[in-house]
C-alpha cells in the first residue's frame, strides 16, 4: 500500500470536483471521532462525491496508485470500521452527497435510494408513499442507507421484518478497481446464479461501495399497541414471547429487555420515571402492531388478553400499556436512552452477542455469575432485543472503581463472556459487526475454514488491498 503525497491527493481533488472534497481541519472533525471515543482517525483528505460515477473514478484512481480508502455513512458504527486509522494514510469518502431517490414504485412497494440517504428521510419517504420502511434503530437520525447495508442492520423490528439484509433487493456497487456494478432489481424472485448482492452485505466495506439500492417497502402499521412489563425472569420473557406472538397471530413487532439497574439509572441521571409502583428486577417493552385498522382489527383487546393470560400463568407481574402516542414516546425512550445513560456511570465494557432465543437465560445467568467473579462489584446491563436472541450485554465497573484500571481489563472481560456465547452456538457480534474493534477475536470463534473462505473472498475481490484494509480480515 502507497502513502498518498501532495500529487495523489491534488489529483483526487481534481476528480472530485469543485464541493467534491475537504481537507479543512474543522470540516473532517466529526469524521474523524466516533460515538463511543474508542478510536481517533487521521486522514489527509476527505473526499465527497455526488455521482456513483465519481466515486468509481475516485476508486479507481486508488486502485491504480494502491491508496487506502475508507467508506463512511453516519458514522454511528461502533466499531471502528468506518473511521481511518491514526497513520494518517487512508483517505476518507463519505457517502453523504449522494442522497437522491433513483425511483418510487408503490405497487412493487419498493423504493431506490442512493447510499447516502439517512434512515429516518428514508422512513419518511415510505410514509408519504403510504408505505412503510421497517428498520428502525436509535441512530437512524444520522445513519445512512448505504451503512445500514454495510453493516447489516438490526434494531427493533428484526422479529418481524429481518435485519437489513432481508430488506435489500437489488445493489448498486463500485468495486475495489472502481468498476461500476448495477445490480439494482426490484425483483423478489431471481434465481439466476449467485446471489451477488449477498457478498456486500454486511461486508463493512471491505468488498465494495455501496452506492444505491432498491430496498423492499411495507403496509404501513396502523394499529399499534405498546406496554411496559414486569416480568419474574429471562426465561419468563422468552415464555411471553412465544404466547404473545401465538395468541397475537404473529403481530408482535418488538420486544426488548430491559434490567432494574437500567431503570434505575435512567431515573437517576435522565429524570425518567419508573413507570410501576413497585421496583422489579426485569421489563419487556412489547409491542404488536398491524395494518389493520381499528374497525377491523380490535387490537386493544387482543393486546389486554395476552397480558391477562400472561398474568394468569404468571409470566407477567405489572405492565402498562400505553394510551396515548407521547406515553408509547415516553416508554420508548426508556428503551433509547439506556445506551446512553450508561456513560454517567463510568466505564462500560460492551458486548453485543447474540444465542438462540431459548439460550438467553443460560447465557445470562452463566455470564453475570463469571463476570462477577472476575470483577467483584461489577454491575452487568444487559439489554436489548432478546426477542431476536441479541443481548447488549454490557458491564458498568464497579462503584468507586477506577475507570482506566476497569476499562483497561476490556480484553480479558470480553473473553471469559464470548466464550461462554461461543459455548452457547452464540455469535459475538450479533449486530455492530467486527470492523476493528473484532478483528482479533473473529479469528478466535470462527473456524479457519470459514477464515480462510473470507480471506479468499476478500483477496479475489480486492487484490490490492486497497478498501478498508485490515477491517474483519487481515490480509497478509
Ligand atoms: C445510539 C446508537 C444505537 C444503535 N443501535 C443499533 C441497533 O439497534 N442496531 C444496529 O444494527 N446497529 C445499531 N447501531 C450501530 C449503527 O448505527 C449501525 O451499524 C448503522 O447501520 C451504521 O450506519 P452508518 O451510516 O452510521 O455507517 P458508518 O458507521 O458510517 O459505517 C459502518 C460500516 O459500513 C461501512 N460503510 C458505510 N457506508 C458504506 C457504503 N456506502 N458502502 C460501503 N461501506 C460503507 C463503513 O466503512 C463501516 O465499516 C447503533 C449506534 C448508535 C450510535
Amino acid at each position: 500500500m502507497t502513502k498518498p503525497d501532495q500529487n495523489h491527493l491534488d489529483n483526487l481533488k481534481s476528480i472530485a470536483g469543485a464541493g467534491g472534497w475537504s481537507d479543512d481541519p474543522d470540516v473532517l472533525a466529526p469524521h474523524l471521532v466516533e460515538w463511543r471515543d474508542l478510536y481517533q482517525g487521521k486522514t489527509p483528505l476527505l473526499l465527497l462525491p455526488d455521482s456513483s460515477e465519481k466515486v468509481a473514478a475516485l476508486v479507481k484512481y486508488c486502485h491504480d496508485n494502491r491508496l487506502p480508502l475508507v467508506p463512511q455513512g453516519g458514522n454511528t458504527g461502533l466499531v471502528g470500521g468506518g473511521l481511518p486509522d491514526d497513520s494518517g494514510n487512508e483517505i476518507l469518502i463519505s457517502l453523504k452527497r449522494l442522497n437522491k431517490v433513483r425511483l418510487r414504485d408503490p405497487l412493487n412497494q419498493t423504493i431506490t435510494v442512493e447510499a447516502g440517504v439517512i434512515l429516518a428521510d428514508l422512513q419518511a419517504m415510505a410514509e408519504e408513499m403510504d408505505l412503510y420502511f421497517p428498520l428502525s434503530l436509535a441512530s437512524e437520525g444520522t445513519c445512512q442507507v448505504g451503512g445500514n447495508i454495510s453493516s447489516n442492520a438490526g434494531g427493533v423490528g428484526v422479529l418481524k421484518y429481518g435485519n437489513m439484509r432481508d430488506l435489500v433487493l437489488g445493489l448498486e456497487v463500485v468495486l475495489p478497481d472502481g468498476q461500476l456494478w448495477d445490480g439494482l432489481t426490484g425483483l423478489r424472485k431471481d434465481n439466476t446464479g449467485y446471489d451477488l448482492k449477498q457478498l456486500f452485505i454486511g461486508s463493512e466495506g471491505t468488498l465494495g461501495i455501496v452506492t444505491a439500492a432498491t430496498l423492499k417497502l411495507y403496509p404501513r402499521p396502523l394499529n399499534t399497541q405498546t406496554a411496559l412489563l414486569a416480568i419474574p425472569s429471562p426465561q419468563a420473557a422468552i415464555e411471553l414471547l412465544t404466547l404473545a406472538r401465538k395468541m397475537s397471530g404473529d403481530l408482535v413487532t418488538a420486544f426488548e429487555i430491559i434490567p432494574r439497574i437500567g431503570l434505575d439509572f435512567l431515573v437517576r441521571h435522565m429524570d425518567a420515571t419508573d413507570p410501576m409502583e413497585t421496583a422489579y428486577d426485569w421489563h419487556i417493552l412489547m409491542e404488536c402492531s398491524s395494518s389493520l385498522d381499528r374497525l377491523h382489527l380490535d387490537l386493544e383487546n387482543l393486546f389486554q388478553q395476552i397480558m391477562e393470560t400472561a398474568m394468569e400463568q404468571e409470566l407477567v407481574l405489572d405492565g402498562v400499556i400505553a394510551s396515548s402516542e407521547q406515553q408509547r414516546d415516553n416508554l420508548w425512550a426508556l428503551r433509547e436512552n439506556l445506551s446512553e445513560v450508561q456513560k454517567f456511570e463510568g466505564g462500560s465494557i460492551k458486548h453485543d452477542i447474540s444465542v438462540p432465543v431459548s439460550k438467553i437465560p443460560e447465557f445470562l445467568e452463566k455470564a453475570t455469575a463469571a463476570v462477577e467473579q472476575a470483577i467483584p462489584g461489577i454491575r452487568p446491563v444487559p439489554f436489548g432485543h432478546i426477542g431476536d436472541g441479541n443481548i447488549h450485554f454490557n458491564l458498568t465497573q464497579p462503584e468507586g472503581a477506577d475507570k482506566a484500571a476497569y476499562l483497561d481489563r476490556w480484553e480479558e472481560v470480553n473473553k471469559i463472556v464470548h466464550d461462554i456465547v461461543h459455548g452457547l452456538d452464540g455469535s459475538i457480534s450479533a449486530e455492530h459487526g467486527i470492523g476493528r474493534l473484532k478483528v482479533e477475536e473473529l479469528t478466535r470463534y470462527k473456524s479457519p475454514l470459514a477464515l480462510d473462505l473470507m480471506r479468499k473472498l476478500k483477496k479475489t475481490l480486492d487484490p490490492a488491498n486497497i478498501l478498508n484494509p485490515g477491517r474483519i480480515v487481515q490480509n497478509d
